[in-house]
């Protein structure tokens, strides 16, 4: 009789050290647990079961599932750890399944192939898990960070997920119940052997910023075009690129209205697949009345950071009939750049007439765009 394989993806974790949901945080787009998902498909699972967070964690998730083609999977209210969250899924297992890949929705990164190999390996041997050896030195600490042992490394593997087990041999350790940090670790102590398959160094499971990071990805990049304008009135000031212009009308708006860096933030949002930002700062929030956008700017540049990308580069035009804006332009590159995490020589400002054309040159107000080059990576 061939298996039948389910896939167990514990996804109800806090995401403290992350600072946001890490499950739906967004690689290059497309949120962590799609990717996972899509990955256990390509490996060629077809039943989907996703633990996540009780209070709401179905709703959220389903949506976010339903969005990308997952519509089909079976969504389980996880438990207090995740070892509870797992036999909550393994005690909903549909009928005919007999072999189960369980693997964390917050390793994204796990390649179909390592996925194959795990359930081979899992089918051959009743249990299976991606471990990779310790290459490094291991020493234990005292509470004040001083070596106090230097453990031998030999013969050590750090785990990960996919793990895969028979089903009667996952279902019969989950119920003798104890902690452990893996299933691995309670299929073993059942005292049937694991076999160990060896992992992938990019399979991280994402748990701070910076494991947003897409593997392997030192030359992705990303463009995005942001385009903003505001109508000019008296009696406020005139604020572009971080700058405070002195000129006798400035622009009307609910945040301090820097039409530049406003068409800069959705560019960066935009380069990041994070949509815009009336989405992140709603312009009806008195949150954001009379805000700095140099500081919305920089919360953009940050969910950006958050997904994985970072500013390479910056191209801006600016277009106002008056003031004449040459004299500032060097300011606003130093701002811009300075928020942006770039080198000044990387921002570039130009700011241009209307012709006297339209409503702009009639100086009713300024309009600003923006094309923003973003780079895989946080550093
Ligand atoms: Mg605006």
């Amino acid at each position: 009789m061939s298996a039948t394989w389910a896939a167990v993806v514990p996804a109800a974790g806090s995401s403290r050290r992350m600072g946001r949901d890490k499950i739906l945080a967004p690689l290059q787009g497309v949120p962590a647990v799609v990717r996972t998902l899509s990955a256990l498909r390509s490996a060629g699972v077809r039943h989907l079961m996703v633990g996540v967070r009780p209070a709401g964690g179905s709703d959220v998730v389903g949506a976010v599932l339903a969005d990308h083609g997952f519509g089909d999977a079976c969504l389980v209210e996880g438990g207090e750890t995740r070892a509870a969250t797992v036999a909550r899924c393994v005690e909903r297992l549909a009928r005919g399944v007999t072999h189960v890949v369980v693997h964390d929705g917050a390793r994204p990164f796990a390649t179909p192939d390592l996925i194959a190999r795990v359930m081979a390996a899992g089918e051959a041997d009743g249990a299976a898990c991606a471990a990779l050896p310790v290459v490094d030195a291991l020493h234990r600490s005292d509470a004040e960070g001083r070596i106090v042992a230097s453990p031998a490394r030999e013969g050590l593997w750090r785990a990960q997920t996919p793990q895969a087990f028979r089903r009667d041999l996952l279902e019969s350790a989950h119920r003798r119940g104890a902690a452990a940090a893996d299933d691995a670790t309670l299929v073993a102590a059942s005292g049937w052997p694991v076999r160990l398959v060896r992992g992938e160094e990019a399979n991280v499971k994402l748990t701070f910023p910076e494991d947003l990071r897409p593997a392997g990805a030192g030359t992705a990049t990303a463009v995005g075009f942001g385009a903003d304008v505001h109508r000019l009135v008296e009696g406020r000031p005139l604020v572009l690129g971080g700058v405070r212009i002195p000129w006798e009308r400035g622009l009307l708006g609910h945040s301090d209205a820097d039409v530049l860096c406003h068409a800069l933030a959705d560019a960066v949002l935009g380069a990041a697949g994070l949509g815009d930002i009336g989405q992140h700062f709603p312009p009806d929030d008195p949150a954001y009345a009379g805000a700095d956008s140099l500081e919305l700017l920089r919360r953009c540049r940050e969910l950006a950071y958050e997904a994985g990308w970072r500013p390479l580069q910056a191209d801006c035009l600016i277009t106002a009939q008056r003031p004449r804006l040459a004299p500032h332009v060097s300011a606003m590159r130093q701002a811009l750049a300075g928020v942006l995490g770039t080198p000044v020589a990387r921002v570039n400002v130009k700011a241009g007439t209307a012709e006297g054309l339209g409503a702009l040159g009639r100086e009713e107000g300024i309009a600003a765009q923006a094309v923003v080059l973003l780079g895989a990576g946080s550093a």
